[in-house]
């Protein structure tokens, strides 16, 4: 299957060729046809499918398709996202893609000040991407108006119920046009997920891709068992003898994150930590280093990492085991991307043991045991 087969029209075509996509993804192809011929969307796939493209491309061009002439600039497509690096990541998916396209786009996010962003949507814009907290407050100033929306998102809706971004969802929903066609992404359809799902779609079609157990099948996984003392030892261990340069790592807490960062510092193996307690620009600066490799080791919180689209990542490394399952997938997930081989490599100790074996139910696969090491 090709983009073009999809019936993408050509200023699409050609900004996808000059990404260098060779053929749609799997969510790509199941929900393009649909999305185009204007129905809702169900789609249960995580990031790293080509979801964003997903959504991005048939918006992209049944905003051209239906476009009026001398038609007021008003925000047409919004897109709501649970964190400032995901909505980040979509703003440049839809620049990307629409560059052959006339649609200006905004971004608002909080933790920043608003003054540039209200600037940005006065000048008059066709499609917004937001969190969840900063729309509402610029709503409820007076400076978004979303009466006029045709196309809505919701993306990673399970993180944004983790977020606690319900009411605020909810009062955002609440302004919507209800003649509109709604595209709802979620990582897992529990219960929750498909409760809200049902209150805002209407004749959805699903469309599921790998379910979250099975998408680590390129990328190689080992474990290291250590006692506590010795995690901060053998992380330096592997970084240095296995020639690791491009590497994302994982904790738990932000000052876990904080303190691996600090540790390998002194060691003089240059990182950054990012997590919710640092400012917008420190984090923004730390993934820009990180994505062009002037910063080689990125360590970083589940929430942090979220919307994390680093191309040929090669290591992950799970400093602290997830407690969840699901969150073990997302965060290998990062490296192995489109067809690209990675590795994945955690540092167990005895207090992880049970969601280790979580992890290994989950994804019905052994991972391998690194046996000889200097801290056993
Ligand atoms: P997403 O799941 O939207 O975060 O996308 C994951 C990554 O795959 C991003 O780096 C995209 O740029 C890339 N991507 C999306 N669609 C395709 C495609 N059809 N071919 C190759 N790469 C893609």
């Amino acid at each position: 299957m090709t983009f073009a087969e999809l019936n993408l029209i050509k200023p699409l075509l050609t900004a996808l060729t000059k990404k260098g996509y060779e053929s749609p993804s799997p969510i790509q192809e199941k929900s393009i046809p649909h999305i185009l011929q204007g129905k809702d969307i169900f789609g249960c796939a995580q990031t790293g499918t080509g979801k964003t493209a997903a959504f991005a491309l048939p918006i992209l061009q049944l905003m051209e398709q239906n476009k009026k002439p001398n038609q007021r600039k008003e925000i047409k497509a919004l897109i709501l996202a649970p964190t400032r690096e995901l909505a980040i990541q979509i703003s440049e998916n839809f620049k990307e893609y629409g560059e052959n396209l006339g649609f200006s786009h905004a971004i608002v996010f909080g933790g920043v000040s608003q003054f540039h962003q209200v600037a940005h949507i006065k000048k008059g814009i066709d499609i917004l991407i937001a969190t969840p907290g900063r729309l509402l407050d610029l709503m409820n100033q007076g400076y978004i108006k979303i009466h006029a929306v045709e196309y809505f998102v919701l993306d990673e809706a399970d993180r944004m119920l983790d977020m606690g971004f319900i009411n605020d969802m909810k009062k955002v929903i609440a302004k919507l046009p209800t003649k509109r066609q709604t595209l709802f992404f979620s990582a897992t359809a529990a219960p929750d997920i498909m409760k809200l799902a049902n209150t805002i779609l209407q004749n959805p079609v699903s469309v599921a891709v790998n379910p979250v157990s099975s998408t680590a099948s390129l990328i190689k996984q080992s474990v290291y068992f250590v006692e506590k003392n010795n995690k901060s030892a053998l992380l330096k261990h592997i970084l240095k003898t296995q020639k690791i340069d491009h590497v994302l790592i994982f904790t738990r807490t932000k000052r876990g994150a904080d303190k691996v960062a600090k540790d390998l510092n002194a060691y003089n193996i240059k990182s950054e930590a990012i997590h919710g307690n640092k400012s917008q620009n420190a984090r923004e600066r730390a993934l820009k280093g990180f994505k062009e490799r002037t910063l080689n080791v990125l360590v970083a919180t589940d929430i942090a990492s979220r919307g994390i689209d680093v191309d040929k990542l090669t290591h992950v490394i799970n400093y602290e085991i997830p407690e969840q399952a699901e969150t073990y997938v997302h965060r290998i997930g990062r490296t192995g991307r489109a067809g690209e081989s990675g590795e994945a490599i955690s540092l167990c100790m005895h207090e992880e043991l049970p969601y280790f074996k979580d992890i290994k139910k989950l994804i019905k696969k052994e991972i391998e045991e690194v046996k000889n090491h200097p801290f056993v």
